[in-house]
Parts: structure tokens; sequence; C-alpha cells
């Protein structure tokens, strides 16, 4: 179980008052589930992550891993960014790019190899791993930084409006690749977007902000009819 208590963040701005983003965030989310954030640009959801994931220092406030609190970036914690081109090193191929991120993981060569090849085949990028990033589209990109979560072996991704700089079709295909990768990998998801479609069409739960500061303001129970 993840948890978020009380999260506060100031921002301290050169010249200008101290910027309050978030003002009490609090949630849980449970092993398996799949949660999203949503809410309008600039309410404070991709500090949440960050704070979440230990990248940044709330100013009060608590994340909890399974009872730890989260003070660094924890190896079952992967984020993945709108734009995959800047979180993949353009200089290495896709297989290179995660081979980088395995290295100090513990194990064989083999084993990372096989890891990596996994990995890649589940995002449907098998016979793409010798290529460069600027080789691939954007949603294949976005695929590559998946994989290399899921190669790590991140058991919880963390995704700040992963689709938003894609085109509607490469997005639907992308939103149902990360619904089975999260189902069938029994992966763990917090999902920041400012589309509430997106949201309930993904989500088990759909956590809804308010305008900054952010607190918590609904939290809505997604039940789909199975089809
Ligand atoms: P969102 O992800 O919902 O678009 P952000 O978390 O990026 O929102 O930003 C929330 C608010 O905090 C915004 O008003 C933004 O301008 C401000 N903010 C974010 N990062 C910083 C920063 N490093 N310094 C000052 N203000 C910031
Ligand atoms: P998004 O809405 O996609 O999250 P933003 O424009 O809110 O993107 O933020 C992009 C980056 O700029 C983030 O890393 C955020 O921390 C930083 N940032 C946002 N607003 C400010 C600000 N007022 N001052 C300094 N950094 C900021």
């Amino acid at each position: 179980m993840l948890t978020i208590e009380e999260l506060s963040k100031t921002y301290a701005q050169n010249g200008s008052p101290p910027a309050c983003a978030l003002a009490g965030v609090s949630f849980a989310v449970p092993r398996g589930a799949f949660v999203s954030l949503l809410g309008p640009s600039g309410c404070g959801k991709s500090t949440i992550l960050q704070c979440v994931c230990g990248l940044m220092r709330p100013t009060s406030g608590h994340v909890r891993l399974d009872g730890r609190d989260v003070t660094s970036p924890p190896p079952e914690m992967a984020l993945i960014f709108q734009n995959a081109a800047a979180s993949l090193f353009p200089w290495q191929t896709v297989a290179e790019n995660i081979r980088f991120v395995l290295r100090r993981k513990p194990g064989s060569k083999k084993d990372k190899e096989q890891a990596a090849r996994q990995a890649l085949a589940s995002v449907g990028l098998a016979a793409f791993a010798d290529r460069y990033p600027w080789q691939l589209s954007g949603g294949m990109q976005q695929r590559a930084a998946l994989a290399r979560g899921l190669a790590y072996g991140a058991d919880i991704l963390l995704l700040d409006e992963p689709f938003a700089s894609v085109d509607a079709q490469t997005r639907e295909e992308l939103e149902d690749l990360l619904a089975a990768v999260a189902r069938n990998q029994a992966k763990t998801v917090l999902f920041v977007t400012h589309d509430i479609d997106e949201a309930v069409y993904l989500s088990d739960t759909v956590i809804v902000l308010t305008p900054p500061p952010a607190k918590v303001a609904a939290t809505i129970t997604v039940e789909l009819p199975t089809p």
C-alpha cells in the first residue's frame, strides 16, 4: 500500500511571495490498483508525483510505501513523463537505454538481457531494440520508457500525462497497452491526467484535485459494466 498523508508543498520564489502548490493532499493507492489524479493544468499533479517517488521533499506530510517513509526514489517505482524523448538517452539504442538502468541491479548479465527482452516484447517493441530513440515515433518512445521501467522490475508505475503529446489514435493504443500491462503483470499505477475520459476509462479510482493549491476535492470509484 502506498499512502500519501497530508502532503503540502510551498515553492520559494525569487522576488515574489512563496507559491503554495499543495495544501494537504491525502490518498491511498492499494497494491494492484489503478488510480488517476485528475485536475487542471498547474494544479499540482506533477508536484504530487515527484513527492510520491521521493524526487522532491514536501514542505510537510508523508509518503509511505508499506509503512516505510519514501525519501529517495525506491527501486520498485518507475516514473514516466509526458515527454519520453527527454528521459531516454538519444545516443543509446533502446536496448542500451535499458541496459544502462539495469547496470547497478544485482543479477547475471544473462538474466538482465532476458528481462530487457521480455519487457520490450510486452510493449510490442521486440523488433526495435537496436533503434535509437530519435528513429522511433513518439508513441514508440513512450513504449520504450515503459519497457525500461518494467525491465527494472518496477511494481509501481507513476505516469505524468504520458500520452498528452501523441496523436489521438496512438493515444488509444497506448491506453490499451498500459491497461493490459497493468492487468497482466499486476502493476500498481498512479496516473496523472487532465482528461476525465482517459481517467475514467483507465482507472479503478479517480482522485479529483481542486485548482491550486491542490486538495482532494472528490474520490470517485469507477465501476464500468463488463462488456
Ligand atoms: P500540474 O502538474 O498539475 O500542471 P505542477 O505540479 O507542475 O502542476 O505545478 C503546480 C503549481 O506549482 C503551479 O502553479 C506551478 O507554477 C508551481 N510550480 C511547480 N514547480 C515549481 C517550481 N519548481 N518553482 C515554483 N513554482 C513551481
Ligand atoms: P506539466 O503541466 O506538464 O506538469 P509544468 O509546465 O507544470 O508541466 O511544469 C514543467 C516543469 O517546470 C516541472 O518540472 C515544474 O516543476 C517546473 N515549473 C513549473 N512551474 C514553475 C515555476 N513557476 N517556476 C519554476 N519551475 C516551474
